[in-house]
């Protein structure tokens, strides 16, 4: 384990939202700019092994990394704000915590001991919590700690951090995240619930060392002399959080708040250069002053709660930016559309996204819209089960297999163009057993993807249990949809498109996983690009 590195811990106090992620992330990069190598991690104080099993409308987007790991949204934002990949590490929960405990404990390894909570939870939390320090990568480790001070779930991961603080003293500090609510009938901001969050982590043995404090207005000095003193914190260790217009802003304002500077001088760190935010800040130049804008249909099922969507709307976003280009993304309930209504449902869009998805609900209707995009030569992106969606529709529609579909929603169908991988065939456990994390594409020269790419052999992230049936390949390329990106191991359909078509492309992978300020994704550069070709 490397002695120096550093350790930021993030907790959260007052409520949940507070945008713990964006302000670790936006922290990191920060630190990032100043040249140090930072990663974070999350600690989720659920039960769940991993969110892989938890349906999209409790906690939102499942992020996947290349090794493979089922993780929180929030390793999203750290991907994208940093360009640094993140891996299993970087996200533990509660779960996979007990599950190797109660797994040590079975194996002998505790010689008889009482296995409890304090040392042993606590153990196994305050090792994971290093083990990124043991790659060597890092001088500096952001632990961002789920929930919120006082729940009963995080009371393990609190008594970890008090213990670290305790061990490694100079190697680690707390920043704790606050609300300043504006109470509009008193025409003021109260800093009460801030004092009150800070007792319960002082209650629990922990004294945050920075307070970064949520609020809607400016925190005055006079505000921040009372939390100051209220809060035993420095003065220049207030710092105010006001709310953005982009995510993508935050950084500037911890900047502009001296939040690294102040993180630096805790930790007893050199200040080295100043942040180099020169690629960043001509992100947002682009994003606050495009020169053109474009309508993009998004099409899901879980339309109703954007964060089951964050990775996409967020690579969206960047393809705008590369493309000088705001990106208004109409979010449709695919639950909605019919054959008879699609047009009115889809009338003005430049794009169509069809987006992943698991089982039955809402998968007529991003049939309908795929064969809307198809027929009206819309620019079409369809993505893993919007992918499955654009076959479906092309074998029922185009080459006239009536009935054909996936066998996940229709185990008897005549034509079963989408299928259970045989590899997926034997598997009866639900959590962490589908096809996970980076696989190798091979492209086919000159097709849509390959010019997207400028290159032939790609690597993206998956989450499926289905695929293509190579057994009807031959059916589809004679009738026009090709497969242009193949696995060059298994052979397996990894890419479909219609070459005549403008810009038809159906990825089996999740393009928008690797997406970032720094590297917008092609996939995306060019599905906008030629959206906006479209508008024209
Ligand atoms: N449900 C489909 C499958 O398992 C697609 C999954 C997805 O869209 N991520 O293959």
């Amino acid at each position: 384990m490397s002695n120096s590195t550093k350790y930021i811990f993030v907790t959260g106090g007052v409520t949940s939202s507070l945008g713990k992620g964006i302000i670790s992330a936006s922290l990191a990069k920060l630190l990032q700019s100043r040249g140090y190598s930072v990663t974070i991690q999350k600690l989720d104080p659920y039960i769940n092994i991993d969110p892989g099993t938890l349906n999209p409308y409790e906690h939102g987007e499942c992020f996947v990394t290349d090794d493979g790991a089922e993780t929180d949204l929030d390793l999203g934002h750290y991907e994208r704000f940093l360009n640094v990949r993140t891996s299993q590490a970087n996200n533990i929960t509660t779960g996979r915590i007990y599950q190797s405990v109660i797994e040590k404990e079975r194996r002998g390894e505790f010689l008889g001991k009482t296995v409890q909570v304090i040392p042993h939870i606590t153990d196994e939390i305050k090792q994971r919590i290093q083990l990124l320090a043991k790659t060597g990568d890092y001088d500096i480790i952001i632990t961002e700690i789920g929930g919120t001070v006082g729940d009963i779930e995080s009371l393990p991961y609190i008594e970890s951090v008090r213990q670290l603080l305790w061990e490694r003293e100079n190697d680690c500090i707390v920043i704790h995240l606050t609300l300043v609510p504006y109470l509009a009938a008193a025409g003021e901001l109260k800093t009460k619930p801030t004092q009150h969050s800070v007792k319960q982590l002082l209650e629990l043995g922990v004294q945050p060392d920075i307070l970064c404090c949520r609020t809607e207005h400016e925190l005055d000095l006079n505000l921040r002399r009372k939390i100051a003193k209220f809060c035993n914190v420095s003065m220049n260790a207030v710092i105010e959080a006001r709310d953005a217009a982009s995510i993508y802003d935050v950084p500037i304002l911890m900047q502009k708040e001296e939040l690294d500077s102040v993180v630096l001088e805790k930790l007893g760190l050199p200040k080295k250069t100043a942040p180099n935010l020169a690629n960043w800040n001509a992100f947002l130049v682009k994003l606050k002053n495009p020169s053109k804008t474009v309508e993009i249909g998004l099409i899901g099922k879980y339309v109703e709660l954007k964060d089951a969507y964050k990775s996409i709307s967020e690579a969206l976003i960047h393809g705008g930016v590369a493309n000088d280009s705001k990106v208004n993304v109409h979010w449709i309930q695919s639950e909605k559309i019919t054959k008879t209504n699609s047009h009115k449902h889809l009338s003005g869009l430049d794009g169509i996204l069809v987006a992943p998805g698991f089982g039955s609900r809402g998968i007529s209707g991003k049939i309908e819209a795929v064969q809307h995009a198809r027929e009206q030569n819309i620019p079409f992106l369809g993505i893993c089960l919007g992918m499955q969606c654009a076959v479906i529709e092309y074998a029922r529609n185009v080459m006239g297999l009536e009935d054909a579909h996936t066998t996940e929603i229709s185990e008897d169908t005549p034509h079963p163009v989408i299928s259970m991988m045989q590899e997926q065939k034997e598997i009866s456990n639900m959590g962490g057993t589908m096809r996970l994390g980076a696989y190798r594409c091979q492209l086919k020269s000159k097709s849509k993807v390959a010019m997207a790419y400028n290159l032939d052999k790609i690597s993206e992230r998956h989450r499926h249990r289905y695929e293509f049936n190579s057994a009807y390949l031959e059916d589809f390329e004679k009738a026009g949809m090709k497969a242009s990106g193949k696995n060059p191991k298994t052979n397996l359909v990894e890419v479909v498109e219609i070459p005549s078509h403008p810009w038809f492309v159906g990825v089996q992978f999740h393009p928008e996983y690797k997406s970032t300020v720094a590297a917008p994704h092609p996939l995306f550069v060019a599905f906008i690009n030629a959206s906006l070709t479209h508008k024209k």
